[in-house]
């Protein structure tokens, strides 16, 4: 929007390893900003809906086989066509979020989680080198504030956290200018 005094919503990411409860918190969320009349729409990455993203599904449901740097340029196409297609900015660069909300759990945890393992990188050693990367990330990130929620609360303590958190992120947001992504 160009005009300075029109105030926005919020972009929240929702981060952490597989099985940590970014569906459920998400549709939790989501259920919640509607129930208050707030307009929400989730994303979802990858997006398994569209043709790139069958294809990435084939891959980790285990139904095809793919070398790493031919995985790594699908999901990246996956990303892009989202943000484009979704965000219709004509610049091309990845908008940044106002916060990125990281659901932490550790590998233990996470396997005594229903389902666990049934996917290509939901292996021990992979999901923790995975929770190590994010940490990195989180350090790395300037720009973007982080905000660590222990993902081994109950799904109600979970949820109280993330509320507080987007409550206060949407009210920075709203006369802020949307980031540019590592700029
Ligand atoms: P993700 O989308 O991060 O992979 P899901 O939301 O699909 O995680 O949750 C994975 C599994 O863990 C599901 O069976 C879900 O019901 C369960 N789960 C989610 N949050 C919690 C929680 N706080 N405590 C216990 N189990 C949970």
């Amino acid at each position: 929007h160009n005009n300075n005094n029109a105030s926005r919503g919020a972009f929240i990411v929702m981060e952490g390893v597989d099985r940590c409860g970014k569906t459920t918190q998400c549709g939790l969320l989501l259920d919640q900003l509607r129930s208050d009349n707030i307009p929400a729409v989730a994303m979802r990455f990858p997006d398994r809906t569209t043709a790139i993203g069958a294809m990435i599904n084939q891959y980790l449901t285990g139904g095809t086989d793919l070398d790493d740097r031919a995985i790594h340029l699908l999901f990246t196409c996956n990303g892009r066509a989202i943000v484009l297609g979704m965000v219709q900015q004509s610049d091309v660069g990845l908008p940044a979020p106002d916060a990125v909300i990281f659901l932490d759990l550790s590998q233990e945890e996470a396997q005594q989680r229903g389902g666990y393992g049934e996917e290509r990188y939901e292996t021990k050693d992979l999901q923790i080198r995975v929770r190590q990367r994010f940490q990195k990330l989180q350090q790395l990130d300037t720009q973007v504030p982080w905000h660590v929620v222990s993902a081994a609360q109950s799904i109600e303590e979970v949820q109280a956290d993330i509320s507080k958190i987007v409550e206060k992120t949407m009210a920075q947001a709203k006369h802020k200018k949307l980031g540019k992504l590592w700029q």
